[in-house]
């Protein structure tokens, strides 16, 4: 609720809701990001709380931040459509499953990191669930320049022929990580790929933080970046 009224109050029309994804995972291992599969009916009650309290000022879709991990993707399909869940973003944290793989903000400059990467999320994009791909450039890879260009570039490539707009991370703008980094953002210039620009708010302050925004489209103006002014839902049905 109180980010629904920062929201309201920064003069946002639409806010959508997208938390990280609960996941069965096996007895023993704990994911310090997210709720646990018991927490998600609270959230969905909370969002729908949130819908009802701002009904006529502010449509609040409600959905998910989901890794694509494919030991636990059909059950977690299951969970989260029962659950209520309307969209997905794709948000590729983890490799692999998670339990078996680095995070993959670490600095690596191993090619094969990053050709994993590429490759698990091409695979997500591939499915056509997801509404767009949070914070693309996550991946903090450290090695040769050129390599980089021809992993992500084919990541690019991929995200514009599945129609899947990239975003611009607001909160790793404001930050300071390694994300945005410059050197992908030529790339989606290059490849003309669709744009979004994400608060991805940790805390209801992020709304309405106007020096951050500006920092985002200066770069969309700089590299003529094609920014979405409409950003249609996909369905997860
Ligand atoms: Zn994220």
């Amino acid at each position: 609720m109180e980010y629904a009224q920062a929201a309201a109050d920064a003069g946002l029309k639409i806010l959508g809701f997208s938390d990280h994804t609960p996941y069965r995972f096996p007895e023993g291992y704990y994911s310090h990001m997210r709720m646990y599969p018991g927490q998600l009916a609270g959230y969905v009650r909370d969002v729908l709380d949130a819908r009802e309290a701002f009904r006529g000022q502010m449509e609040l879709p409600l959905g998910l931040e989901v890794e694509y991990y494919p030991k636990f993707w059909k059950e977690t399909l299951t969970l989260v459509r029962d659950a209520g869940i309307e969209y997905f973003l794709l948000g590729q944290h983890w490799c692999g499953n998670e339990m078996d793989a680095p995070y993959n903000g670490s600095p690596t400059d191993r090619e094969e990191d990053l050709a994993r990467y590429c490759r698990q999320v091409m695979e997500a994009m591939q499915t056509g669930l997801f509404t767009y791909l949070a914070h693309p450039d996550l991946i903090h890879f450290v090695g040769d320049e050129k390599v980089y260009r021809r992993h992500m570039g084919q990541l690019c490539r991929e995200a514009k022929s599945c129609g899947i707009p990239l975003e611009i991370n607001l909160l790793g703008l404001a930050t300071d990580r390694q994300y945005p980094n410059p050197h992908f953002w030529e790339l989606v210039a290059e490849e003309s790929c669709p744009v979004v620009i994400g608060v991805d708010a940790h805390a209801p302050t992020a709304f309405g933080d106007s020096a951050t925004e500006a920092r985002a489209m200066e770069m969309v103006n700089r590299l003529d970046l094609k920014l979405l002014e409409t950003l249609p839902l996909r369905s997860i049905l």
